[in-house]
């Protein structure tokens, strides 16, 4: 009796073509009956064949080449390989001497006149699997896993024609970030951004007018960020095409359209509109015209807060304008010490981006794995989908971080710059400042501003804080000689500073100024950009 082992393999337990372990198993052991043969082993395995390395059939392999067995049965040529590396392998052994059976091809491959058969269908199975795989590239979901959208191109894409890549549209797609940027403004609805874009010339996919529901469907498309979803599937896809917003650009858009971010309307008569809140009831002070003045008051019944004349706001704000000024030397040294720290922070940055890269590759494999897992039918579809976009979701948020880290050192470095342009602004116009930029600055430079009775109280960010702090006028203990013209107050819920609203323009007060300080909390202030 010949010493044989047997091989079975299915892709997975319920495969298309019906032929089950167990089937595959009795078709082996009544060949073995009828031709002598004794199964001393059997070698299972429950992967694709597809590729090479499969550690049951490698084992197999490894013990026939040291002769503990004389031979080896399958139950078909295709499932013994589908590639020509383990089908060379086989050869190799049938030509030392080994004896392999295929089974219910009829196949011995100690027999001469087997060899050719045998080739022949074994080409014809990597054939088969080579295409199989081709056909799956090619479909509708084989170009979206290539990263080509097979669809027509959104507004502000063109189409290059089949399997290529859209590319941007050199006049509708600056118009299409325009329209991502004018809405997160927050001065415009759905219905006046339809109109201004179509003022400013952006036209739907067949040339006419954009309408609302363009304008809306724009805003909501993850394809302007580089990625496509399908409508139908809910499937999303990493695409090759560039993306046309920042991720940044197009979170804030989708919070502004859930209505989780407050939308700010800005009038440009008001200047202070939604700047001030009532200490009493924490509502916003509006702003009203009155025989050609501005008034601000509290709208809630019976507040006692009383009605305010914008000139008066003004008045405050230009002296905390001049309160946070600090000279050009003072600026140039706060830069310097900011920029050294932010070197350090690149080395960082540079290395964390190699590594998130490395992570992208890992998740490439991982992709190629799963496509072949469904091409053997070894996974079904619904997982397939399912575990695709759990790893196209990752690898989309890989690339997000890694622009991000790109992006960072871009907006550090204009957050540095805005910063000391504010303050420089803040220094040198002093009073023929705007009243428009006087409250982009407050804005910028303060998270709240109360008015409370007879006070104004500002609450500031970092590093305006610490540059409050280190003026004199506000942070000393009261002295006779020197007049303040504000007092902070640090409290749990950050630094306040109240001014008198009927304050008298003073003069800030010299003193040493620890730039180094400032600079930090810059650098910190960063954090939450
Ligand atoms: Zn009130």
């Amino acid at each position: 009796m010949e010493k044989v082992y047997g091989y079975v393999r299915v892709s997975t337990q319920k495969q298309g073509d019906g032929v089950s372990l167990i089937e595959q198993k009795s078709a082996i052991e009544d060949f073995a009956k009828k031709n002598n043969l004794t199964i001393i082993h059997w070698f299972e395995e429950k992967v694709t064949a597809a590729k090479e390395g499969r550690p049951a059939f490698n084992e197999m392999m490894a013990l026939l080449t040291r002769e503990k067995a004389e031979g080896a049965c399958f139950h078909k040529i295709d499932r013994s390989s589908r590639n020509y590396g383990d089908w060379n392998r086989i050869n190799i052994l049938a030509d030392a001497g080994i004896n392999f059976y295929s089974v219910s091809d009829g196949i011995n491959l100690s027999d001469e006149s087997s060899r050719l058969p045998a080739d022949i269908l074994a080409a014809m199975s990597t054939h088969y699997i080579r295409n199989l795989r081709k056909e799956v590239l090619k479909g509708f979901y084989g170009r979206l896993k290539q990263g080509f959208y097979p669809l027509p191109a959104p507004i502000g894409y063109k189409d290059m024609g089949g399997g290529k890549t859209k590319e941007i549209d050199l006049v509708y797609g600056p118009l299409v970030r325009k329209t991502f940027e004018l809405y997160c403004t927050g001065k415009y609805g759905i219905i006046s951004l339809t109109e201004e874009m179509n003022k400013r010339g952006l036209r739907g996919r067949k040339g006419g007018k954009v309408t609302k529901t363009g304008i809306a469907n724009i805003l909501r498309n993850p394809f302007y960020i580089g990625m496509m979803k399908i409508k139908r599937t809910d499937e999303v896809f990493a695409g090759s095409h560039k993306p046309i917003v920042s991720k940044v650009l197009f979170n804030k858009t989708q919070q502004i359209l859930d209505g989780r971010t407050h939308k700010r309307v800005i009038k440009h008569d008001f200047h202070f509109k939604r700047m001030l809140k009532c200490a009493h009831c924490k509502y916003s002070i509006i702003g009203e015209r009155q025989k050609g003045h501005i008034y601000y008051r509290c709208h809630t019944k019976g507040c006692p807060t009383k009605t305010i004349r914008q000139e008066i706001i003004e008045n405050v704000l230009r002296q905390f304008s001049a309160d946070i000024a600090l000279t050009g030397s003072q600026l140039d040294e706060i830069r310097e010490i900011a920029q050294k720290s932010l070197e350090k922070g690149n080395d960082f940055r540079n290395k964390t981006i190699t590594e998130l890269k490395f992570k992208k590759t890992v998740l490439d494999d991982k992709l190629d794995k799963l496509t072949d897992a469904v091409i053997d039918g070894l996974i079904d579809r619904d997982i397939y989908l399912r575990k695709k976009e759990k790893i196209i979701f990752e690898q989309v948020e890989l690339q997000s971080k890694i622009e991000q880290l790109n992006e960072k050192q871009e907006v550090e470095d204009h957050h540095v710059d805005k910063f000391l342009e504010l303050l420089k602004t803040a220094c040198i116009k002093e009073n023929q400042l705007e009243l428009a930029d006087l409250s982009h600055m407050v804005n910028f430079a303060t998270s709240n501003l109360f008015l409370n009775g007879k006070y104004i109280e500002i609450k500031t960010y970092s590093p305006f804080t610490e540059v409050l702090r280190n003026k004199k006028s506000t942070y000393c203990p009261p002295c006779r000689d020197r007049p303040r013209t504000a007092v902070a107050n640090d409290t749990e819920d950050g630094t306040w500073v109240r001014y008198r609203i009927d304050i008298k323009k003073q003069k800030t007060p010299k003193g040493t100024i620890d730039l180094e300080e400032i600079a930090k909390s810059l650098i910190r202030s960063m954090a939450t950009l």
